[in-house]
């Protein structure tokens, strides 16, 4: 049977279609309306006013690529002007060649690149010392998180350094579905109440941060990257993802096969929640060091850096927070005893006085403070 006629142009062969609507498009019609579709998200939301200088936090991968080029095709028409944001985690093996795919797109796109290194920003530390540090077991799968917290004041700073207005992100909607499926399987609340939202207007001193690509679905932005031929880097980190995530993202794939919609729901559900007066979480206050917005005294980047500085990484975060925040602050030094980072963790698992989880099983990771105290998010 020959492929259809494309459903919007009525002349070429549809070349796809649409996952959720089943609409067949040929490739350039599809691109069209994928670009059309963010446009109404920066637009419907008022994410990028006009004249916004926006930094793009660029990694090389699919995501912020697409976010990239999408961008630059609709910056006229949103009269904004972009600049590439890259991390430097200082991941070896990794993260130079992704760094590589960054400069060539910046190249052939002619946007402005910056790159910002944790080394560089965080006293030294780069995100294989901090694994060396935490673990003492070499890339665990709380690296992941703790490079989350990281990355994103990277990027922050990174922004400020390009006299950035606004940063975007390349989140795309199945993303925000395995966050807000976390969230509601941890009944964390406060998490879901915030990032329903499409992008935070910068409370405290940050800038203004949103997800173009929110309502995206992960299999059309790879299709709009196979149509308009981009290069991207893709592959994995080497440090493992954080575990329940991925335990969200099998149960969203059986969720997705059973009822095609069930991605945007999730997104679309946390959009609308209201929390009852009660269930509110107090509203949050600013770093004490930092400034940024934080729950307690400490934002979470100023408490995992203060921990590390302690050789107390595990303790950084959670409950223990409170701990190092008695004691004054201490300059950068990676090259810290491993052996200094055990003591008595703090979470709930380990009450009857246990050394830090999270080395061992499962079972204690799972149920962990310093997990679910976290923002799986950036
Ligand atoms: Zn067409
Ligand atoms: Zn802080």
């Amino acid at each position: 049977m020959p492929a259809p006629t494309c459903s919007s142009c009525h002349a070429a062969r549809a070349a796809l279609r649409r996952p959720r609507s089943g609409q067949a498009l040929c490739g350039s019609c599809f691109c069209a309306t994928f670009e059309a579709e963010v446009l109404h998200t920066v637009l419907a939301g008022h994410l990028l006013p006009p004249g916004a200088v926006v930094a793009v936090g660029a990694s090389g991968g699919k995501d912020s690529t697409v976010l990239a080029h999408v961008l630059r095709e609709l910056a006229p028409r949103l009269g904004i002007t972009l600049h590439l944001v890259a991390v430097d985690e200082g991941i070896g093996g990794y993260r130079d060649a992704a760094l590589e795919a960054v400069s060539s797109q910046a190249a052939r796109w002619e946007l402005p690149l910056t790159i910002v290194a944790y080394a560089d920003l965080f006293g030294g530390w780069t995100m294989d010392a901090v694994a060396r540090s935490t673990a003492g077991s070499g890339r665990s799968r709380s690296c992941c998180t703790f490079c989350g917290v990281l990355r994103r004041r990277a990027l922050e700073e990174g922004a400020r350094l390009v006299g950035a207005s606004h940063i975007v992100t390349g989140h795309n909607a199945d993303d925000m579905a395995e966050t807000v499926l976390m969230n509601f399987l941890r009944g964390d609340a406060g998490r879901l109440a915030r990032g329903g939202v499409l992008g935070s207007a910068g409370e405290g001193c940050a800038l203004p941060r949103c997800r173009p690509l929110q309502f995206a679905s992960q299999k059309e932005v790879v299709l709009y990257a196979h149509f308009r031929r981009l290069r991207y880097f893709s592959e994995e980190c080497v440090y493992a993802p954080e575990a329940f995530r991925g335990h969200a993202r099998d149960l969203l794939k059986r969720l997705e096969a059973a009822r095609p919609s069930a991605v945007l729901d999730l997104v679309h559900s946390a959009e609308r929640l209201a929390l009852a007066p009660a269930a509110r979480p107090p509203p949050p206050g600013t770093c004490s060091r930092c400034g940024a917005l934080a729950s307690h005294t400490l934002c979470q980047a100023c408490a995992l850096l203060d921990g590390l500085n302690r050789g107390l990484p595990r303790l950084a975060i959670g409950k223990g927070r409170r701990v190092l925040e008695d004691k004054p602050p201490l300059s950068g030094n990676p090259s810290s005893d491993p052996a200094a980072s055990q003591g008595p963790c703090t979470c709930e698992q380990s009450r009857d006085g246990a050394t830090l989880c999270g080395d061992g099983g499962d079972r204690a990771e799972a149920t962990c403070v310093l997990q679910s105290d976290l923002s799986p998010t950036e």
